[in-house]
């Protein structure tokens, strides 16, 4: 295997002493430490931001199936890696590509790692091959890069956004839930956008995340800003800001797990986010949010800024066996952060309410 393959094949990793590309995953609680890595940077498909676009002259590569597994396993056993993430350029048609990263993962569990499998799948991929994934690998998702339909034409992605996205990962969504009532898959279903590379708004972005996760049950939606790659038609235009990619995660994180709706938040003229300003305050601020501390339900709670789901259960466990909380020292102490909480708070000693950003 030549070490170079690798960097060909690899992206947004870092590389250890040996050359290995690693991949921080970060979780809820803990960053795992993955193999990152395409089948093949081999493309057929033409999508106009993209690195490996055909006709862009770029050295490629591929994997075979049985050589990836081989390079996995070793890496596992030696500690290096605590599991495999695993997309896929089109190379000839999306279901071969799949074939590949399925075949790939079928033969690492049979020689015995039982580690974290992330498959990334290709669009418009055949049914049956979606239900074998979920079977084998622990999280699958497809990207769906784009909000509108609209914008693929833009970008000269040759999908029909409804049949070939929506649609597939509507069935993604339903094969994850019974496998996971089988005790498999049970790291979900998630997927990733490009941010600024169209004229897409935070508006349309954050719709389509509060839906995958109401209804398809996602467990992350990954963002990713733009930034434009040498030889590709999009090489002049500016990379998107970082703070953009930044403030949707922070909104889509109050959707997935606070409720929030994406018409709750505050945007601009443009139905942008805002650059400056937290989301989560900007909402309580909009909605003059004042909640008493010592009778409200935890939906309200975790609407304050300042407070979080741990917190509010802490209060609410607090209040159940007869505490009142009635100073700030006190919500200190559990955990809420005064500075941002104060001003939302109906709490007696509580100073008079002022904002802070
Ligand atoms: S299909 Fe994927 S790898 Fe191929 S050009 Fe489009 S984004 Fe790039």
């Amino acid at each position: 295997m030549r070490r170079d393959k690798w960097k060909i094949l690899t992206t947004q990793v870092d590389y250890d002493k040996y050359t290995v590309p690693i991949y921080d995953s970060v979780g809820r609680s803990k960053c795992i430490p993955l193999l990152k890595t395409l089948m093949s940077s081999f493309c057929t498909n033409n999508c106009k931001f993209c690195a490996f676009r055909c006709g862009r002259k770029t050295r490629r590569e591929r994997w075979e199936p049985e050589e990836l597994a081989k390079v996995t396993l070793k890496l596992w056993k030696e500690r290096k890696i605590q599991g495999l993430f695993l997309s896929s350029s089109v190379e000839r048609d999306p279901d071969l590509a799949v074939e590949k990263q399925i075949e790939t993962v079928r033969i690492l569990r049979k020689l015995g790692f039982t580690a974290y499998c992330h498959l990334r799948l290709m669009p418009s991929v055949n049914r049956e091959l979606i239900k074998q994934s979920v079977e084998l690998a622990d999280r699958v998702g497809i990207n769906i890069e784009f909000p509108r339909a609209e914008y693929y034409n833009d970008m000269k992605i040759f999908l029909n956004f409804r049949q070939d996205i929506i649609k597939r990962m509507k069935f993604l969504s339903r094969e994850v839930k019974k496998a996971q009532e089988e005790g498999k898959c049970k790291a979900g279903l998630d997927s990733q956008m490009i941010v600024g590379a169209v004229n897409e708004t935070d508006k349309e972005i954050l719709q389509i995340s509060e839906w995958l996760y109401s209804k398809l049950k996602a467990r992350r939606v990954y963002f990713s800003a733009f930034e434009p790659i040498k030889n590709t038609p999009l090489e002049n235009q500016k990379p998107e800001k970082k703070w953009r990619e930044y403030r949707l995660y922070q909104s889509s994180f109050l959707i997935q797990r606070y409720g929030f709706k994406a018409e709750d938040f505050v945007l601009n003229e443009f139905e942008n986010l805002l650059p400056n300003q937290d989301p989560k305050f900007l909402v309580a601020k909009k909605s003059a949010l004042f909640v008493d501390v010592n009778n409200a339900k935890f939906r309200e709670l975790i609407r304050v800024p300042g407070i979080g789901i741990e917190t509010a259960k802490k209060i609410i466990s607090l209040r159940n066996s007869g505490v009142r909380l009635s100073s700030e020292k006190k919500l200190k102490e559990v955990g809420v952060i005064l500075k941002r909480a104060v001003p939302f708070l109906k709490i007696s000693s509580l100073r008079k309410l002022t904002y802070f950003v």
